[in-house]
C-alpha cells in the first residue's frame, strides 16, 4: 500500500505547527519546529497571501497528516462521516479516533500513530482475541485491544509497559493495569482530542 516516505518533520514544518508525529522527540529541543518554524524548501520563508480555500486546504492537510492517511482514504472516511447521522465534523473525528492504529497509540502501546500503524500491520495486535492487521479497522464500544501473546516478550512492548504508568488515556478507552491491554468503553468525544485543527473548515473544504 502506498504511504508517505519522506521526513515526517517536513509535514509539521509545512503546516507550521507541531503535529506530534514522532513521539518523545516532539517534546524536546530537537523538534524541527523549535529550530526552523517555517515551511520547508527554497521558498519556505516567503510571505504569501492565503486565500479562504488555502486556509481550508491547510486545515484538511493538517488533520490528514496527524492521522497519517493518504488522500483517498481520508476523503472516504469523510464521506462515511457525512452519510452518518449527526454533525459531520464530530462523526469524522470519531471515525478517525476509532481507527485501530490510533487506539494502539492512545492506549500507550505505540509512541505515535505511525508506529501504531506498523505494529498493527506486523500482526502484533489482537481485537477480541483475534489478530487484526488492518490499521484502518474501526473499533466499537466493548472491543478489547491487546498485544498478541507471541509479541509480549518483544523489547518494544516491555518498554511501553514501563512508560504506560504516565499515560492518561482518553475517557473512551480504559487501560488494563500491568497488562498490554485496553478496552473501548465509550464513544470518542471530539472536544477531548485537542487537535490543532478546525474541523468545520474541513467540512467546508469537502462540501464544495
Ligand atoms: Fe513534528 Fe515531532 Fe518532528 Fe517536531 S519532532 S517537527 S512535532 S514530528
Amino acid at each position: 500500500m502506498a504511504r508517505y516516505r519522506d521526513a515526517v518533520c517536513r509535514l509539521c514544518r509545512r503546516e507550521m505547527t507541531k503535529l506530534f508525529l514522532k513521539g518523545d522527540r516532539c517534546i524536546t529541543a530537537k523538534c524541527a519546529i523549535e529550530r526552523r518554524a517555517y515551511a520547508p524548501g527554497q521558498h519556505g520563508q516567503r510571505r504569501t497571501k492565503v486565500t479562504e480555500y488555502g486556509i481550508q486546504l491547510r486545515e484538511k492537510q493538517k488533520m490528514r497528516r496527524i492521522y497519517g492517511l493518504l488522500e483517498r482514504q481520508f476523503r472516504n472516511t469523510f464521506r462515511a462521516a457525512a452519510k452518518a447521522k449527526g454533525v459531520t465534523g464530530d462523526n469524522f473525528i470519531q471515525l478517525l479516533e476509532r481507527r485501530l492504529d490510533n487506539a494502539v497509540y492512545r492506549l500507550g502501546l505505540a509512541s505515535n500513530r505511525i508506529q501504531g500503524r506498523q505494529i498493527v500491520g506486523h500482526r502484533h495486535i489482537m481485537v477480541n482475541g483475534k489478530i487484526v492487521n488492518l490499521p484502518s479497522y474501526v473499533l466499537k464500544k466493548g472491543d478489547v485491544v491487546e498485544v498478541a501473546p507471541k509479541s509480549k516478550a518483544n523489547k518494544h512492548f516491555a518498554s511501553m509497559l514501563e512508560k504506560r504508568a504516565s499515560i492518561t488515556p482518553p475517557h473512551w478507552l480504559s487501560i488494563t493495569e500491568g497488562e498490554l491491554k485496553g478496552q473501548v468503553i465509550d464513544d470518542p468525544k471530539p472536544e477531548e482530542t485537542r487537535l490543532p485543527v478546525r474541523e468545520q473548515l474541513i467540512v467546508e473544504f469537502y462540501s464544495k
